[in-house]
């Protein structure tokens, strides 16, 4: 076991966190306020240094990194600002499906526009469907030589804003979610439009919308996998996905570690600096063993992937366990920061607020405990190894 950084993840990880100290942080504040996410100024500069399209093969034109080097680059840009990173790293989970389940031709034609500086968003929540993904009602009618789709989805990352879709619909009513199917759709197809974009406590830097789909033809051509193959589809990104969501919660974490360090031995209360109370430099420390405990579990959790090992458990493991870490090290991390934390002049406040959204999206902390209990309902007999 070398737990050394090879040379290219050095690579990865040094560039990730030279954009987030260049690029993210400095606008960090202006855009948490606007609630806008700046594409314009960052899609360009982020795609070409790869981080749109990390995961993408590099026979597709990609920079075809694991998804433990991923991972690391997820944390190094949540460490910068989590709305925008949420905003510039969405691609991965729209292009996870293409890559897990398309065809060479679909490759060839999607990838390749995302790898041009396109977007793409991952259409899969509705308003009546959030954790219950079985539960969607957005329609694939047969019309012989094409689709046509009708529904609306919401909380879509990049919804509105992306190039195109990969949008989960039911192609087969009779089959119930048996019928549940990927489509890639271009998002200036006549009747797509964006619906809400939501107004959020946190990743504020993110764009979040509805996204709706009235009458939209899609070639049958652009069915991901096969019929009814959405819901392996859905589960086998997460499981790459989910990894890197743990390294997003590890991120802020540290962001939030680092700040009330600094500030703990600054600040001076009874004539000496306030690390020097155990209360103080005990929260400290237990922020430090968190955060290194979540980034053990999403090495794991990524290692597994990159082996093409079964990781789904140790996928949910990580995510939960940041997701918690990262709301109790931010939490305490206001703490420190006393009634400076509650205010607007340090980023802490923020990273709380950022901090929540690590338990809710692709899949909140009970779901992946049902994932969890249900994987320790069907082993026979635990085996650590
Ligand atoms: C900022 C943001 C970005 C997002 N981006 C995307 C995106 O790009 N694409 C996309 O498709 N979706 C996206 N989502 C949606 C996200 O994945 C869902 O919000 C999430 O899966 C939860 O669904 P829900 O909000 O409908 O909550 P619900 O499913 O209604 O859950 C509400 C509460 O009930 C709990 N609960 C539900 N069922 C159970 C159960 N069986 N046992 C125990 N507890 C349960 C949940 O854990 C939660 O606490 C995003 C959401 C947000 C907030």
């Amino acid at each position: 076991m070398d737990f050394e950084l090879n040379d290219k993840q050095k690579e990865a990880v040094d560039s990730a966190h030279e954009f987030a100290v260049n690029e993210l942080r400095p606008i960090s504040r202006e855009y948490d306020r606007s609630g806008v996410f700046p594409k314009d100024r960052l899609i360009p500069k982020a795609t070409e240094a790869g981080f749109t399209i990390g995961e993408i093969p590099r026979e597709y034109g990609g920079r075809g990194v694991d998804v433990l080097t991923g991972a690391m680059v997820l944390e190094e840009l949540f460490w910068g600002d989590a709305g925008m990173a949420t905003s510039v790293v969405a691609n991965s989970l729209a292009s996870g499906p293409i890559i897990i389940a398309g065809t060479d031709e679909q490759k060839k034609k999607w990838l390749s526009r995302l790898v041009d500086g396109q977007l793409a968003c991952f259409c899969l929540t509705e308003p009546g469907a959030g954790s219950d993904v079985a539960g969607i009602k957005t329609t694939a009618r047969d019309m012989g030589s094409h689709y046509v789709i009708n529904g609306q989805k919401c909380f879509i990352t990049n919804g509105g804003i992306a190039d195109f879709c990969v949008v989960f619909a039911n192609a087969d009513p009779d089959m119930g979610f048996r019928g549940h199917t990927a489509f890639i759709v271009d998002s200036s197809s006549d009747g797509v439009s964006m619906g809400k974009k939501e107004d959020k406590m946190g990743i504020r830097s993110s764009h979040t919308a509805e996204v709706i789909f009235e009458k939209v033809e899609v070639p049958k051509e652009n069915i991901i996998g096969r019929v009814g193959q959405a819901f392996y589809i859905v589960m086998k990104t997460f499981d790459r996905t989910r990894p890197g969501l743990a390294a997003a919660g590890v991120g802020i974490a540290r962001a939030a570690f680092e700040e009330a360090l600094a500030y703990a031995k600054e600040r001076v209360q009874f004539g000496e600096p306030i690390i020097k109370n155990q209360a103080i430099s005990f929260m400290l420390s237990e922020m430090l063993m968190q955060i290194d405990t979540g980034r053990q579990l999403y090495y794991k959790a990524s290692w597994l992937a990159d082996q093409g090992k079964s990781n789904s458990i140790q996928a949910s493991n990580a995510k939960a366990y940041c997701a918690q870490m990262c709301m109790d090290v931010t939490t305490n991390a206001v703490e420190v920061l006393g009634g400076y934390g509650c205010t607007r002049d340090y980023a802490l406040e923020k990273y709380m607020r950022d901090a929540k959204i690590i338990s809710i999206y692709e899949g909140t902390n009970e779901i992946q405990r049902l994932v969890l209990s249900a994987s320790l309902r069907r082993v026979k007999e635990w085996k650590q190894y």
